[in-house]
Formats: structure tokens, C-alpha cells, sequence
């Protein structure tokens, strides 16, 4: 990790590069006897963060949720850069009229603290080429009333599926009730898929999972088809599609963030609240479960055959 950045230049707080305004503002307000987090410390938190965030966000289009004037305020998703944006933020054209906001360096992610920007979401695309997918997600959404316990357990039956079809599982929080399970896939252009490919392997897969384990498991996404169920949203994987980054804040009370998990750690006991912008100074200390993930990626064709997609 680097040395803080951070410097006081006449009264104003410099990050990165950035100069941030309002630097005392509270954007998480004081919870469970815990200090507020205000955009200083959202800020520093991007910047200790960076090595291990922008792996997973740098030159993607990403969406942003901002809530400028903290999580009880107005919060809107924001996709396209906007007049008086940051020079440090950069545009990626992505055949719609408009380009969206993308981040390519550390300086980039401290401008989206600046601009109140809480969530970080990109889409699951190659850096520098968005209409390429580079991952699947399984977003796994349990239904109200069930416990995180269950979560857990639907998490490894996930994983043992995608092992079974030779793909390499990785698992983080999200920061709110569920968990993600994230494939890393070749990009490369004799390994590339598109997105429909990518899009359909990952509901073929949950529809598989489903029909081995329908009263556990929906792929339904309404509500109201949950019923003490596990709702797997494979609907992150078209194009356009987001989920937030491993290492983004959620804009919600706590200030937790999704974080990167080893399989060994996903057991009874796990508490997802326990990963916060106010204890990522000791995860920060501690080894990546997730630094192979890129190496780990693997060509998703056989797998695509497999599924009959
Ligand atoms: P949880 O564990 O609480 O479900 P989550 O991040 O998985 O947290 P979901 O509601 O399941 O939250 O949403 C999954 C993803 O879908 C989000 O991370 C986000 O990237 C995307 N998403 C959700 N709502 C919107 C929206 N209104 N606009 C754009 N993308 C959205
Ligand atoms: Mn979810
Ligand atoms: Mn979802």
C-alpha cells in the first residue's frame, strides 16, 4: 500500500491528486455507537484501497451511485459523465449516443469520492473493450426471512456446480444480505464470447441449479416467486449489466463494503457487517483472496458446449 497522499494546502484537503471540497460533510451518519464517515475519510479509504479496487473497475464503464449529500439525502445512479466532470475521470464510448464514466487511475477513484459518488458498479467487461465479457456473476438474493447461513450454503452449491464444469469460483459480499460468486473468463480474441453467450450459460447454469434444488432455489425474478427461496439473479451478466465492484462501498447504513472472500472463509460464523469503510485498515493488511483472479480465467467455450448454450 502507498503512503498516504494526503495533504493540507491552505485549509483545503488534497487527495490524490483531487482537491476535495466539503471535506468534513457526513455522508454515513454515526451508527451503533460508531463515528460518522465523512468525505475525507471516503476519500482516504479510495485512495488505501486502490490497488486492490481498480483491478476489477479501471477502463470499464461503470455506474456510479451518488448520494452527495450522504445516504439520507437524494441517492441516483450515474452512468455518463457530466458537464465540469473531473479531468480525471475518462469517457469510454460504448455505441450509445452518450459515453459512459470510467476510472483509470487512483486519482480518478478519489474524484468519484469528491463527487459524493458512494457505489461503484461496473459492467463485466474486458478493460478497454466493453462489448467483450471478461466474468460471470451469480448474484445470489435470498429471499426475506432466510438467514445468511443459507446464503452460505447456496454459495457452495454454486461453486461445486461451476467446478463440476470446470470453472474456477470466486466468492465476495456485497456489502448488503447476499453474496456474489464470480467467474473470471478469458477475453482473448480465440476465447471470446458475447454477451448473449455469456448471458445465456449463466441462466443455463442457474436453471440447472435450480431444477437440482427447486424448493431452495428460483431464477425468477419476482419478488414475489422468492417465497423462503434463493432468488439467483443471473441477469449481471448482459451487456450493460452492473454489480458492484469487490471493495466498493454501499451507499447504506454501516458503511459496509463488498468484499473479496476466500472460500475457506465462507462458513458458519461469516458476518458479512464485519467488512466497513471503518475496518478496512486492518483487511487492507491482510493478503488478497482474490489476487488470482485474473490468472485464474479460463476460456468459456467448453463450458458453453457443456450447457448445450
Ligand atoms: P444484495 O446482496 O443486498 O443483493 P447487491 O449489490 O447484489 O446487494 P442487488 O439488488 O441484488 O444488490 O443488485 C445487483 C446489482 O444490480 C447491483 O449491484 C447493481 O450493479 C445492479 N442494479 C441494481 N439496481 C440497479 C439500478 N436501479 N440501476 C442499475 N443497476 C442496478
Ligand atoms: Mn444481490
Ligand atoms: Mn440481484
Amino acid at each position: 500500500p502507498q503512503a498516504p497522499s494526503s495533504v493540507v494546502k491552505s485549509g483545503k484537503l488534497v487527495v490524490a491528486g483531487v482537491t476535495i471540497s466539503n471535506p468534513d460533510k457526513v455522508l454515513w451518519p454515526a451508527h451503533d455507537g460508531e463515528d460518522p464517515i465523512t468525505k475525507a475519510d471516503l476519500v482516504r479509504y479510495y485512495e488505501a484501497a486502490a490497488e486492490r479496487i481498480l483491478p476489477h473497475v479501471a477502463d470499464r464503464p461503470i455506474s456510479i451511485i451518488r448520494a452527495p449529500e450522504g445516504i439520507g439525502g437524494e441517492q441516483f445512479f450515474q452512468r455518463h459523465a457530466m458537464p465540469g466532470s473531473n479531468p480525471r475521470l475518462k469517457l469510454v464510448d460504448v455505441k450509445e449516443r452518450k459515453p459512459y464514466v470510467s476510472i483509470v487511475d487512483v486519482g480518478g477513484l478519489v474524484a468519484i469520492g469528491q463527487a459524493g459518488g458512494l457505489e461503484l458498479h461496473p459492467w463485466g467487461c474486458k478493460p478497454g473493450d466493453p462489448e467483450t465479457p471478461d466474468q460471470i456473476t451469480f448474484d445470489l438474493d435470498p429471499d426475506e426471512g432466510l438467514d445468511f447461513a443459507d446464503v452460505i450454503a447456496a454459495s457452495r452449491v454454486v461453486k461445486a456446480k461451476l467446478e463440476s464444469l470446470g470453472l474456477p469460483p470466486f466468492v465476495k459480499t456485497t456489502g448488503g444480505k447476499g453474496l456474489h460468486v464470480v467467474v473470471p473468463i478469458k477475453a482473448d480474441a480465440r476465447s471470446a464470447v458475447s454477451w448473449e453467450q455469456n448471458k445465456a450459460f449463466a441462466k443455463a447454469v442457474s436453471e440447472a441449479i435450480r431444477a437440482d434444488g427447486p424448493d431452495r432455489f428460483t431464477t425468477t425474478l419476482a419478488k414475489k416467486a422468492r417465497g423462503g427461496k434463493i432468488f439467483i439473479d443471473y441477469l449481471r451478466n448482459g451487456r450493460m449489466a452492473t454489480a458492484v465492484a469487490p471493495w466498493s462501498p454501499r451507499a447504506r447504513p454501516g458503511a459496509g463494503i463488498a468484499f473479496p472472500l476466500s472460500w475457506g472463509q465462507v462458513r458458519a460464523g461469516l458476518d458479512p457487517k464485519a467488512f466497513t469503510i471503518r475496518t478496512a485498515p486492518a483487511l487492507l493488511k491482510k493478503a488478497d483472496p482474490w489476487a488470482g483472479f485474473r490468472d485464474a480465467a479460463v476460456s468459456l467455450k467448453p463450458g458453453l458446449k457443456k450447457m448445450g448454450v
